[in-house]
């Protein structure tokens, strides 16, 4: 058997390691917050957003944001029905309903014309979510919102380093909310940022955040709501500051992965990958490949060659109202559709060049069987 090809993991360098030992040893008392500041200002001056407020996940950060938006019963948040649940869930606890609708068939993100046709009486925001780092179509999104009077929110979790129009992903809804789970780019662990450009919004998230006790109020453990605790950790934070300071070269290298993979593919047109609209760029998170439904590729027959090969490869999400606990929808064609002929491909920072050949001749060589 080949050696194994991994499809994510982080990279963590000594920076991190003094970083966190140095939280471990010292961060406490005075210095309990240290670290959380620090990762806060870093990561709100790299996305160019006014407030940040670092989370123990990305769940708990778009929770907190949708709770301090007013999302609750009998509301209704319009999304991709191609998603991770984690995206779904947070509106589910505050008692509203996700309304599922299509993808775009290029890069497989909300289709705003499906949006403008789901709006009703209760809908009560557009969650926009940045699939693998592809961009949404922002503008045609924030005119709709704009249009109906609704927070455009965005869940950003996999596209950091992804620019749309000059502006970073997660910066230009009413507030973005990041991850930094250990498959993400930049990683604490678990953990995740909320951000903001709203100072309102922010100081609600805020209370919210420290189980409703706002920070003008003088009383002790005396909360103003029944707020939440999703806070990071100060030695989470630790390593969050050293990835920060890596950003750069953690960007980079996903892009060069990508870059890799889109030039092996070219000149194969039954082989879709990330699409790169004009005016945007992608950070890469998660490089995918689609095959044209004429090669009659499936998902099953991907994931057994690949196994074979001794490579990782992610099934692309499922729609999720095709989940159980969900109505189905499968007139959302395309996230019913695409799926069924796609994988998502390794591209952890240190995968070698021999390890990406390895995993692009398994993505060519399917074209022959
Ligand atoms: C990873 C991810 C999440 C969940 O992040 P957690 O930090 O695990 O809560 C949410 N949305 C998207 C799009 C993700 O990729």
């Amino acid at each position: 058997m080949k050696p194994r090809i991994h499809y994510t993991r982080p990279s963590i360098t000594p920076l991190e390691v003094a970083y966190a030992t140095d939280a471990a040893a010292n961060g406490w008392g005075d210095q309990c917050y240290a670290y959380i500041g620090r990762f806060e200002e870093a990561f709100k001056t790299h996305l160019g957003a006014r407030f940040a407020i670092a989370t123990s996940s990305c769940t708990g950060a778009l929770h907190m944001g949708m709770a301090a938006l007013g999302i609750g019963d009998g509301d209704e948040v319009i999304m991709a029905d191609t998603n991770w649940i984690a995206s779904a869930a947070p509106i589910v606890h505050l008692g509203a309903k996700p309304v599922f609708v299509d993808i775009l068939p290029d890069t497989w993100c909300m289709d705003p014309a499906a949006v403008e046709k789901a709006i009703t009486p209760r809908t009560k925001a557009i969650l926009a979510v940045h699939l693998y780092g592809n961009l949404c179509d922002m503008d045609a999104l924030q005119a709709i919102a704009d249009k109906h009077s609704l927070p455009l929110i965005e869940d950003a979790a996999e596209a950091i380093g992804s620019v749309y129009h000059g502006r970073r992903a997660g910066s230009m809804g009413s507030f973005g909310a990041f991850s930094f789970h250990g498959t993400k780019t930049l990683t604490t662990g678990e953990g995740g940022m909320f951000v903001t450009s709203d100072e309102a919004l922010y100081e609600k998230v805020l209370t919210l955040s420290n189980h409703g006790r706002a920070r003008t109020q003088p009383m002790q453990f005396w909360p103003d709501m029944v707020g939440f605790k999703y806070k990071m950790s100060n030695i989470q934070a630790a390593i969050g500051v050293g990835q920060v300071e890596r950003l750069g070269e953690l960007i980079d290298r996903k892009r060069a992965i990508f870059d890799y993979y889109v030039q092996r593919f070219a000149g194969h047109p039954e082989i879709a990958i990330n699409a790169e609209r004009p005016n945007t760029h992608l950070g890469a998170w998660m490089p995918t490949v689609v095959y044209a439904a004429s090669t009659g590729i499936t998902r099953e027959r991907l994931q057994a060659e690949f196994k074979d090969e001794n490579v990782d490869a992610r099934v692309f999400f499922w729609p999720l109202s095709s989940l159980p606990f969900f109505s189905p929808a499968p007139e959302n064609k395309n996230a019913w559709d695409i799926p069924g002929r796609s994988i998502n491909l390794p591209s952890f920072h240190d995968i070698t060049e021999p390890e990406l050949a390895r995993v692009a001749d398994v993505v060519l060589g399917m074209l022959e069987k």
